[in-house]
Formats: structure tokens, C-alpha cells, sequence
């Protein structure tokens, strides 16, 4: 199998490309057709096709085309490898060869599939808020209550739902312009330790609510960082509002902030009903939400923006989880960023 006679550029080509003979024997095969077929084993003879794809349906397909004379083509989907293939075979008069050309959609695909699921998930979030504003609005029109502490509720309601969608939207605008890279950031030099402080205390009515016991474990002190400080603040808020949504009555929750080596480590660790192990390498997608109906509230957009905020500032944010037991959440920040 050698490539004297086809020239070097195509090996440049992004497309895998074949030539074989009638028996299926390879005669040239570029850098990109191994390369989708994950074929590297080096041979004293011309492997066939088939040992090459290894997939019955590809094979078939230059079968038709020895058997019938004509070009043929097809989409097929490799299934052990999740792969989506366009191929074309076509016959050369002249050499009486065959050449096979294999365009590689899986990536453009799991795109299409990503896009796909966000718009669903988008109009899924959506509706909810709007037929509940729709529904109150009608009742108020139709039917007006004649309380007025009845009256007011309709309205409270009303005004609740439009803060979620106000909430969602800025949600959404937010990510959209962290994965577009377009948000700047507003970086400072910060004392971690104080904004910490802040957002405890800007949660401590809440976790009072519940019962909760938040503590603080820090270490002083802790160099000054180069951050900006609403993103990390809405880090902190994402993590810590997370733990107490997420831990029963009486819980404990810990903020911790540690110096390793370059870096700032922070972690929120609960007392709460935990991840299991299965779903937490996904959390930090957009829109998942463990148990859809397990709470009403979130979307499952708080940890998506915050992993992107931690990237901005060159930070990485992972969680630890045992179900029933707890969760901590981690991030760093390196030090002189
Ligand atoms: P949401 O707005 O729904 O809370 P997030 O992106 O912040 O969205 O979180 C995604 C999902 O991860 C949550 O819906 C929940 O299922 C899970 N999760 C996040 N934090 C915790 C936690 N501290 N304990 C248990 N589950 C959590």
C-alpha cells in the first residue's frame, strides 16, 4: 500500500479517501481515512476494506458499486463508535479502480444534537412561568376576586412568575456571552476571605430558615487576588444557595478557603441529600438538573456559568458527592492571574 502516484496533498485532506481494486483490496488510503477508522496497524500486504471500516454496511456499499458499475453513496451510522459517516464510492474507467471518499459529520452532528436539546430545554423552562401568568391574567380579567387580599395574591403571583422568566432570561444571556467569550472581566485585586464574609452574610437569613448551620473555615491569611469580584461573587452565591436548597433542616454547611501551592482553593461542602455518582460529571452541563421535579425552582444554569466564570479566571471547579450523605463543591483561582 503505497502512495507513489497520489499526491502528497492528499494526505492534507480533511476527508478520508480509498482506492481499491474489485477484490476491496486498499491500494491507497490518506492520513484522514485511518484516522476515522482508528487504523494503525502497519502490514506486509494490502489490507481489504473491511478490515479497515469494519462495518458491514460500508463494505456492502462498494460491493453495489463493483457489482452495478455505478457511483453509490450513503449516510451511515457507525454504532459502536457513535459515528455519523458520509460515504461515496465511486468507479475510475481508467485505472479500474475504485475510490471511496468518507466525510467525518460526528462532530457537526453532536453540535446539531446540542442545539437541538437547548431549544428544547429553553421552550420547556419557559412555559411553565408563561401559562401561569396567562391562567392568573385571565382569572383577573374574567373572574376578578372580589377580596382584595385575594386580588393582591393574583397579582404577587403574576409578578413572582414574570421574575422568574426576568431571572432566566439574564440567566441565559449570561452563559450565552460567557461561551461566546464576549463577557469581560472586571478584575481587581480582592481579598477572597472578605467576599466570602459578604455572601455568607448575604445568605444567612435564608440558611436560618432551614436551620442550617453555616461556618466558615478560613485560613488566614490568604494573599490578595486579581478577580472580578461580582463573577466570583456569583460563584460563591451559585455554590452556597446550592447547598442550602439542597440540605434538610438542621444540615451543616462549611465554606472553606485554603492556599495550595499557586492557587486559592474554596470548597462548599454540605450535609445535604448528595449527587449520585453517576449524574455528577454532568452538573455542570447547562440545564441538568439531577431530578427534574426534585425542585421547581432552579433551571440548572448556575453551575454551567459558573464553571465558565472559574475558566475565565484560569480556575478549575469539580464536585464530590455521596448520595444521602453530602456534597462538596471545589474551585481555585491561581495566585498572580
Ligand atoms: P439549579 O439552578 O437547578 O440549582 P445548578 O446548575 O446550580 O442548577 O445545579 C444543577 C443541579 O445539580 C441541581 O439541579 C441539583 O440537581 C444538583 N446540585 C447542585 N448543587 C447541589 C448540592 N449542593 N447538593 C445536591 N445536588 C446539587
Amino acid at each position: 500500500m503505497s502512495d507513489s502516484g497520489f499526491p502528497y496533498l492528499l494526505s492534507l485532506i480533511e476527508d478520508g479517501i480509498f482506492v481499491l481494486d474489485q477484490r476491496h483490496e486498499i491500494h491507497y488510503m490518506n492520513d484522514a481515512a485511518a484516522r476515522i477508522f482508528g487504523f494503525s496497524v502497519a502490514r506486509d500486504r494490502n489490507p481489504t476494506f473491511i478490515e479497515v471500516v469494519r462495518d458491514y454496511e460500508c463494505d456492502a456499499l462498494v460491493k453495489q458499486c463493483v457489482d452495478t458499475g455505478d457511483a453509490q453513496s450513503a449516510s451511515i451510522k457507525i454504532r459502536e463508535k457513535k459515528q455519523y459517516l458520509d460515504i461515496k464510492v465511486s468507479p475510475d474507467a481508467e485505472s479500474r479502480n475504485y475510490i471511496v471518499i468518507v466525510k467525518d459529520l460526528t462532530e457537526k452532528r453532536h453540535l446539531e444534537e446540542i442545539r437541538r436539546d437547548f431549544i428544547s430545554n429553553v421552550s420547556h423552562e419557559f412555559r411553565t412561568p408563561i401559562s401561569s401568568i396567562k391562567l392568573l391574567s385571565e382569572t383577573l380579567i374574567d373572574s376578578p376576586p372580589k377580596d382584595p387580599v385575594v386580588h393582591k395574591d393574583f397579582l404577587l403571583k403574576i409578578n413572582l412568575e414574570a421574575d422568574k422568566l426576568a431571572h432566566m432570561t439574564n440567566e441565559l444571556t449570561e452563559l450565552s456571552m460567557m461561551e461566546n467569550k464576549e463577557a469581560r472581566l472586571n478584575k481587581n485585586s480582592l481579598n477572597l476571605n472578605s467576599l466570602v464574609r459578604q455572601v455568607v452574610q448575604r445568605l444567612e437569613a435564608q440558611s436560618a430558615k432551614k436551620s442550617l448551620v453555616l461556618s466558615l473555615d478560613i485560613e488566614p491569611p490568604v494573599p490578595d487576588l486579581v478577580i472580578d469580584q461580582y463573577r466570583i461573587e456569583q460563584v460563591l452565591l451559585n455554590l452556597v444557595y446550592n447547598a442550602i436548597k439542597f440540605t434538610g433542616h438542621g444540615g451543616f454547611i462549611t465554606i472553606s478557603v485554603k492556599k495550595r501551592d499557586n492557587e486559592i482553593m474554596v470548597s462548599v461542602s454540605d450535609t445535604g441529600i448528595g449527587i449520585p455518582r453517576e449524574e455528577l460529571p454532568r452538573i455542570f452541563e447547562r440545564f441538568y438538573k439531577v431530578n427534574k421535579a426534585r425542585d421547581d425552582e432552579g433551571v440548572g444554569l448556575g453551575l454551567a456559568i459558573s464553571r465558565h466564570i472559574v475558566a475565565s479566571h484560569g480556575g478549575k471547579i469539580w464536585a464530590e458527592s455521596e448520595e444521602g450523605k453530602g456534597s462538596t463543591f471545589f474551585f481555585t483561582l491561581p495566585l498572580g492571574a
